[in-house]
């Protein structure tokens, strides 16, 4: 802290000398910081100190024209917390508005200054200058004494110095201190704009539908990762370039722009393009992007992927036709024949054999309301597996017992290399696995053959391989052997009924088990379904 003059030594016989360098020192301590609080502490305590005061404060005038205590010595902490003066009130608000340095001594005769408010009896002595910058008013400086000790005019002239030079001292300051607020505002504006932009590029990067960004011009100016995947292209060589580049045949940017911008609409349109994976669809969905005053700032398209939705909507409408033909061929058989018995009498022999025919289609009726009714409680999450211990080769022996009746020609066998660990699973879960994989393996071999079912296992898993030696099944047709209500289609499919619902339902049995199901079959040489059960750790 730098040492300041002498005032108790040189008053009342103040020099010249003494005081400008007692002004030289004041206006070195507040020009040694640019901390606002630190100079305005620096002002008040040097001249309280220097002018022999026993109180003193700063005061500065706030966006409201409004006087509040910025910082003061021999204050009341509440005075400083409160005070609040308008111009025009009282001593401070009576000099900042008139500009002039006011020094009142004793009882004050001057009827200008008589009911200044805050002049209180004990104050026997004030001096207030006004902090001028620039020639405008941003506070007041005021010192008091409680013992009488007239400043003499050699002091207010000091003062009025000082307070200029504090005046300059709080502006550089508080310029500094503005600054500082702008550029820590900026940094946290572009901070914001920062994660802003890191948020919605992260959001479109990840999102599962294709974007694209466009300048009304019809200028790409952005991609995501989506559209480079759909439409195998990198975004690096698209940016920059016209739309149409993006889509040369299926639609043209004029004809999105004129219905989002001229007809303010929604442009969609359907388009299908040949990949390496098959036949892909996607919609394009065009909206306009605007900006200030409803101005379009530019287009975004959303590309969404449609095949699977085109092939559920297949798929949909195929499972209707084949349920309704799969549901009215048995039904039309159980008419009929109840009919006609009811119509005619026949001998025993034939109404038997009607009525067989009645129970079977019957049965077989049940069998596809069964399937269903099972696979959508599965998929619904409506099933709940209990897990139970058991042997599985236990049971895979019992679904052969009972296939045997209804497949004499076939020839069923369980080969089982190694011990097979027990597990715990879904009892009758398992055995309606077993149950489709088997009675597929009958149904597909229609020339009879060998049906085999292979266990194994190691440290991990059990595997289950259901083999035989029937028609088999095309390469291509493999992938899509365990979706839905997909059936090969085949002379012998279109003699066989089914649904195309059990190796579905297979497959979720499987995977709620914790294990992969997959084929390897040749077609006209059989098929190999093989299963995997995980133990437990
Ligand atoms: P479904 O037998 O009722 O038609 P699945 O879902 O059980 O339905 O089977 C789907 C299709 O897979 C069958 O229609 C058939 O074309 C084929 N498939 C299933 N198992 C075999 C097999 N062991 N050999 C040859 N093709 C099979």
């Amino acid at each position: 802290m730098n040492q300041v003059g002498n005032p108790e030594k040189d008053h009342p016989a103040y020099t010249q000398e003494k005081g400008l360098l007692a002004l030289y020192e004041i206006v070195k301590a507040v020009n040694s910081t640019l901390d606002l609080d630190e100079v305005l502490n620096l002002i008040i305590k040097e001249t309280t100190k220097l002018f022999h005061a026993d109180a003193g404060s700063v005061m500065l005038l706030n966006e409201n024209s409004v006087l509040t205590i910025k910082s003061a010595q021999g204050l009341p902490g509440e005075i400083i917390k409160n005070t609040r003066v308008r111009l025009g009130e009282g001593i401070a608000g009576w000099v900042a508005k008139t500009g002039e340095t006011l020094l009142l001594d004793g009882k004050v005769t001057d009827p200008r200054f008589k009911n200044l408010v805050d002049r209180k009896e004990e104050i026997l002595s004030s001096i207030c200058t006004p902090l001028k910058c620039k020639g405008k008013i941003i506070g007041v400086l005021m010192l008091r004494r409680t013992h009488f000790k007239s400043y003499t005019e050699e002091q207010r002239n000091l003062f009025s110095l000082i307070a200029d030079q504090a005046a300059i001292a709080i502006e550089n300051a508080s310029l500094y201190e503005a600054e500082k607020k702008r550029s820590y505002e900026l940094r946290r504006l572009n901070e914001i704009l920062r994660l802003e932009k890191l948020k919605i590029e992260t959001i479109l990067s990840s999102m599962a539908d294709g974007v694209v960004v466009t300048t009304p011009g019809g200028e790409i100016i952005h991609i995501n990762r989506s559209t480079e995947r759909m439409l195998n292209v990198n975004g690096k060589d698209i940016v920059g370039k016209h739309f149409d580049h993006l889509f040369t045949e299926e639609c043209c940017f004029d004809e999105i722009k004129y219905t989002v911008i001229e007809t303010d609409g929604r442009y969609k349109s359907d388009f299908s393009r040949k990949t390496d994976d098959g036949e892909m669809h996607f919609r394009l969905i065009g909206t306009v992007m605007k900006g200030k005053g409803d101005k379009p700032d530019g287009l975004v398209m959303v590309i969404q992927n449609i095949t699977e939705m085109k092939r559920i909507d297949k798929m949909k409408s195929e499972f209707v036709s084949m349920v309704s033909h799969e549901l009215r061929t048995p039904l039309t058989s159980v008419v009929g024949f109840a009919e006609l018995m009811m119509n005619r009498e026949f001998n025993p022999e034939r109404r038997k054999r009607y009525l067989n025919i009645i129970i079977k289609d019957s049965e077989r009726l049940m069998r596809l309301i069964d399937d269903l009714l099972d696979l959508s409680k599965l998929e619904a999450g409506k099933f709940y597996f209990k897990p139970t211990p058991f042997k599985i080769d236990e049971i895979i022996s019992q679904v052969m017992e009972s296939l045997k009746g209804q497949a004499p020609e076939h020839n069923l066998l369980l080969e089982i290399t190694e011990e097979i660990p027990i597990l715990s699973l879904d009892r009758d879960m398992f055995t309606n696995l077993i149950s489709n994989l088997l009675s597929n393996a009958v149904k597909y071999s229609p020339d009879s053959g060998d049906i085999k079912v292979t266990l194994q296992s190691n440290e991990k898993e059990v595997s289950v391989c259901v083999s035989d030696h029937g028609i088999g099944i095309e390469a291509e047709k493999i992938p899509r052997i365990f979706d839905k209500f997909y059936r090969v289609d085949s002379s012998l499919n279109r003699k066989t009924g089914g649904t195309g619902l059990g190796l579905a339902t297979v497959k979720y049995i499987v995977e709620e088990f914790g294990g992969k199901i997959w084929v390897e079959s040749e077609l006209g040489k059989g098929s190999s379904f093989i299963f995997t059960l995980p133990l437990e750790d």
